[in-house]
């Protein structure tokens, strides 16, 4: 049975109506909504958690060890060469639609991807509560170095130098297991989240805290939740709507059924 047949349209109705009836929406996204790009979550099988040792990645190895650094290394090279070329799919299109259609104060997302804004959202509008894969930074003086000659000397074998400016140790922006969240990123999403009338949570698994606290702070609020994930997830117990489907082909009819008034 495919998805679509899965999800009805009474469903699609009402995440269309709430959607339109809404003054402050949240979109909240997490890896599902990439994987339909080719990208795989982390922790469906054959996700990067099968591949890799998520402690051998971890933010203090990363710190206090050159060997872990090299490993830590070896996965974004593999990580990188994953996610060259990979494009939006229909459900990030979708996102990017229902910007211009309906009262939508941001995209909070979990993914390290950038593909909201390669979709067209406002980049204004995209929170990254874990970072971004095609930054990388110095951890003291934030010294902003391009990922391209990074995987460059990776390819030739070579080891990743430290800070031209002040020696500190370069690494994506992405949050790993031990590190902190962005600060800014993440007051914001809160400060939104707990504010909105609606928050509709996409492809996320809703495990990985901090993040997963802002579905729970917007319910609080006095918000709706929806979330659309594949698979149930701890959190449907308190959603006002659950969609069991693929974040594509749902969204794609949520946003028809936005643009035609079908609700
Ligand atoms: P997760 O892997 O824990 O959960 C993803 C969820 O999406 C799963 O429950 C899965 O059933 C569902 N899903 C997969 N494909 C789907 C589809 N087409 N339609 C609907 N649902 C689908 O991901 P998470 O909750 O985002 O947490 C993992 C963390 O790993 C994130 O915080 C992120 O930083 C990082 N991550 C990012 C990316 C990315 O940027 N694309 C990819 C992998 C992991």
């Amino acid at each position: 049975m495919t998805g679509r047949e899965n999800t009805g349209n009474e469903k699609i109705a009402a995440l269309a109506r709430f959607l339109a009836e809404s003054r402050e929406t949240v979109i909240f996204t997490g890896a599902g909504i990439s994987t339909e790009s080719g990208l795989s979550d982390f922790r469906s099988p054959g996700g990067i958690w099968d591949r890799f040792d998520p402690d051998e990645l971890s933010y203090p190895r990363f710190i206090s060890s050159q060997e872990s650094r090299r490993n830590y290394w070896k996965f974004y090279r593999e990580y990188w060469k994953e996610a060259l070329g990979v494009e939006p799919n229909r459900a990030h299109l979708a996102v990017a639609k229902l910007e211009k259609l309906v009262n939508l104060s941001a995209v909070v997302t979990q993914n390290i991807d950038g593909l909201h804004q390669k979709a067209g959202n406002s980049p204004e509008k995209v929170f990254e509560l874990h970072g971004n894969m095609w930054e990388v930074r110095c951890l003291s003086c934030n010294d902003l170095y391009p990922w391209e000659d990074i995987l460059k000397l990776l390819e030739e074998g070579k080891e990743v130098h430290n800070c031209r400016l002040c020696g500190g140790l370069l690494k994506p922006t992405t949050v790993s297991f031990g590190q902190s969240l962005p600060e800014g990123a993440l007051r914001e999403a809160q400060r939104l989240s707990g504010r909105c009338d609606l928050l509709l949570c996409i492809g996320s698994s809703l495990v990985v805290y901090p993040a997963a606290y802002l579905p729970e702070q917007a319910k609080r609020g006095g918000a709706k939740l929806v979330i659309l994930n594949r698979e149930p997830t701890p959190l449907d117990r308190i959603a006002d709507l659950v969609i069991h489907g693929e974040a594509g082909d749902v969204l794609s009819r949520v946003v028809e059924a936005v643009e035609t008034k079908s609700y």
